[in-house]
């Protein structure tokens, strides 16, 4: 008996090893096999009975004219011809990491997206349990000791305070005590020997939920269209794609779907954007499904993350949410696979292999003979094409908001009337102003949305226009009020702003473009008595706090919200009447993005969603310079369906997505030359393909990237096969051919950065 065996440290080959007498050996499972002498952690991929072979994990190697335009050394033959099979030393663990379906998934994934088989499998497991993670911690658990018993010592008011917030949330882990109530372990321990609290040694298995109270739930009455939306998903033959507006009880049909599959005896796995994966949106799951929900998550602690997919691969846990790595969550019987708000760019990797989630679901649910529903209010285009045009997935529509809730009314505001004559467009137009005093007013509460930080502020010149640009990557430089610095987004380079324009030597060299903190000082200024809570990538890196400020929100600590798109999804605000949204026609205008419009359509409706989830009636003002742009007007209208035929009719027009399947390879190193020459030689190869249009090897529209030259070909063709093999034909199969040239393949890419 032999087995295939991938190694994790060497990406490009598979490698063939003997099954010793008397050791058994299964599919999936991991082992330590000999590599050049040195022990390695691997998994096999299949077992054969007869003898050994040495497959390639990409079909051509490269020929001699590859090697000249690309100097890529040829690939070393794996080791092991029919006389020196090496053993597998040892099987680590008898229960499989992959199943037989997880493999043939993991082998789709490598031929479509062109990277290596051992690259897709890394991609399949968390970090910490390839690297094997630590067993399950021995940790302390604090309980207030209640009511005190007479004569204890008396508290400081400090302790005082602690105590009394531990009563309150009825204690918890020490560790996140600690973090939750800045305070440190021997403050809590010093309590406890005081006689107030109770410090308790546990072994757990380290569980991300632990420490939350969780009521439950039951399962709701639904309403007619939720009913239906159900039965359509339990009796569907192919993926259904739940069209549903902000509001309208996805969430709900979701969770009666997952039930009914835990009832069939299978597994549900829900996909979730990382940035919606709030507490709030885990706690619905698992108030209804308990202690059968796992959640993988990449802010959990390592050691979470591993226990958490040990849980699931035991059966432990059967109901998995997570972002989009939980698609390989190693359930055992998949029955149910959920993308919720499937639109998302989020579920794109953004690493080799560069998969859609999305699009893996689909293929695993298959593969599986599970259901399969994608949820959105607005569909991705290429989710809708397949459900209107192709009958790829079955449509089901729930239009309306349950309950009596509207959706709110949304107005433009036309910022060009606004503005002075010769003055500077405003932050906020007077109409948006007074909706937010009588917000203040009403005890109400308003989100502002400002687009994504990093196309402004730039430091630009207000005479010549000269915009500082990072020395290291083409990158504007964004500035940053707090500490007077200019930063690059992308490698995190910063400097002073200069005292004069650098270009035409202009003193006034200010002129704030308005990011999320801009915004924050002109709001303190305008509305002095409102209390506001700014959320952006800055004030949410430390671990918690992007929980710990919706907590705080939601608390009615503050009354305006104001942050980038990462407050754009999922939450669920009940007492947030008004949104109001700034510059919103400002990623329209992105010349390089054919996805532009369809992002900006789904931005101002997920948005204009947050509001008026209550009881209470919503209101969304828009300010923007062009209220006649035709996806303004739709998205103003929450026009989904109209959009679409509109913005669908310029694409199959333009050759692009869906109609047009579109890789995007990217080519870069640290000598122009070499990365300009590659893309050019490369962009001729593939000319001569079949079935393939060919755009010329340009700069990338992000030409320089930490010291790299960034240059790109884009490949379009009808089906995804001519793309793959095109790659496959004219590209070497290592990535990374030489420390002087990277390739990179993104198929079906969504930013062309
Ligand atoms: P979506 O996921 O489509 O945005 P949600 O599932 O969040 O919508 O539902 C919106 C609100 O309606 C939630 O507060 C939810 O609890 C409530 N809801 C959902 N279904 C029902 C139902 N059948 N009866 C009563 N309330 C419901
Ligand atoms: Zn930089």
């Amino acid at each position: 008996m032999f087995a295939q065996v991938a190694i994790e440290r060497v990406p490009n080959q598979l490698f063939t090893y003997a099954v010793p007498e008397g050791l058994e050996v299964q599919v999936g499972q991991r082992v330590t096999v000999p590599w050049r002498r040195v022990c390695h952690q691997g998994y096999v991929i299949a077992l054969t009975e007869t003898s050994p072979y040495v497959p390639k994990t990409r079909p051509s190697a490269p020929t001699v004219e590859q090697e000249d335009l690309f100097g890529a050394e040829a690939p070393r033959q794996a080791q092991g011809s029919d006389a020196g099979v090496k053993p597998i030393h040892a099987v680590d663990d008898p229960l499989p990491y992959f199943s037989e379906t997880t493999i043939r998934l993991l082998r789709w994934m490598a031929d479509y997206y062109s990277v290596g088989f051992t690259l897709a499998l890394r991609s399949a497991l968390p970090a910490p349990v390839r690297e094997g993670g630590s067993r399950a911690q021995e940790r302390f658990v604090v309980s207030p000791i209640l009511p005190p018993p007479p004569h204890l010592p008396p508290l400081s008011a400090r302790q005082k305070t602690l105590y009394e917030n531990i009563v309150r949330v009825d204690g918890g882990l020490l560790a996140r005590l600690c973090e939750e109530f800045r305070t440190t372990p021997a403050t809590l321990r010093k309590l406890a020997t005081l006689g107030y609290l109770m410090c308790e040694r546990q072994t757990v298995a380290r569980n991300p939920l632990a420490g939350r109270r969780i009521l439950p739930t039951r399962p709701m009455a639904l309403t007619p269209n939720q009913a239906a939306a159900l039965e359509a998903i339990l009796s569907a033959d192919r993926p259904t794609l739940l069209f549903g507006v902000t509001g309208s009880g996805k969430t709900e049909v979701y969770m009666q779907a997952i039930a009914r599959t835990l009832e069939e005896g299978r597994e549900a796995i829900v996909l979730v954007p990382e940035i919606s994966l709030t507490p709030q949106t885990v706690n619905r799951f698992a108030s209804r499904f308990g202690k059968t929900v796992a959640v993988l998550h990449s802010a959990l602690s390592d050691g979470e993350r591993h226990d958490e997919w040990h849980r699931i691969r035991r059966g432990e846990a059967r109901v998995v949410v997570g972002p989009r790595s939980a698609v390989f969550a190693p359930v055992r019987r998949l029955g149910l696979m959920i993308v919720d708000e499937e639109h998302d760019s989020g579920y794109k990797q953004d690493e080799s292999p560069r998969y859609s989630a999305r699009d893996v679901a689909v293929m695993r649910a298959a593969l599986e003979g599970a259901r399969c529903v994608l949820g959105s209010a607005t569909p991705s285009l290429e989710s809708w094409v397949n459900a209107t045009e192709r009958g790829k997935y079955r449509l089901v529509r729930m239009p309306e908001r349950v309950g009596n809730s509207l959706l709110p009314a949304v107005t433009a505001i036309d910022m060009r009337e606004a503005t002075e004559p010769g003055k500077p467009v405003p932050l906020f137009s007077e109409p948006l102003l007074d909706a937010m005093r009588n917000r203040l007013a009403r005890g109400e509460q308003t989100i502002l949305f400002l687009n994504r930080r990093g196309y402004a502020p730039t430091f630009q010149c207000e005479r010549c226009g000269h915009a500082l640009a990072c020395p290291r990557c083409s990158a504007k430089l964004t500035y940053h009020a707090k500490d007077d610095t200019l930063r690059c987004h992308l490698c995190g380079t910063w400097r002073r702003p200069p005292e004069r324009c650098p270009e035409c030597g202009d003193p006034i060299f200010k002129r704030l473009g308005f990011g999320t903190q801009r915004v924050e000082t002109v709001l303190r200024t305008l509305l002095p008595q409102a209390r506001v809570i700014r959320m952006d990538a800055d004030s949410t890196s430390r671990r918690h706090s992007h929980d710990e400020l919706l907590a705080a929100f939601r608390a009615k600590e503050a009354d305006i919200l104001l942050g980038t798109q990462m407050i754009a999804k999922g939450l669920d605000f009940p007492n947030v009447t008004l949104v109001g949204i700034l510059a919103a026609d400002r990623s329209l205008n992105i010349a390089y993005d054919f996805r532009a419009a369809e992002r900006t359509f789904q931005l101002i409706a997920q948005v204009s969603g947050r509001a008026g989830r209550g009881e209470l009636p919503g209101e969304v003002v828009v300010q923007t310079l062009q209220p006649e742009h035709p996806v303004l007007r739709a998205a103003c209208a929450c026009d989904f369906e109209g959009f679409a035929r509109e913005e669908l009719e310029e694409r199959r027009i333009a050759g692009l997505p869906p109609y047009k399947k579109l890789a995007c390879v990217t080519f870069t190193g640290p000598n122009e030359a070499t990365v300009c020459q590659a893309a050019k030689a490369a962009a001729a190869a593939f000319e001569a393909c079949r079935g393939l249009e060919v755009s010329p090897a340009e700069p990338a529209p992000l030409e320089r990237k930490e010291d790299l030259w960034r240059w790109q070909v884009l490949l379009r063709a009808d089906a995804s096969k001519a793309l793959t093999a095109a790659c496959d034909h004219v590209l070497p199969k290592d990535t990374r051919v030489s420390d002087r040239l990277r390739i990179l393949v993104d198929v079906d890419a969504v930013f062309l950065s």
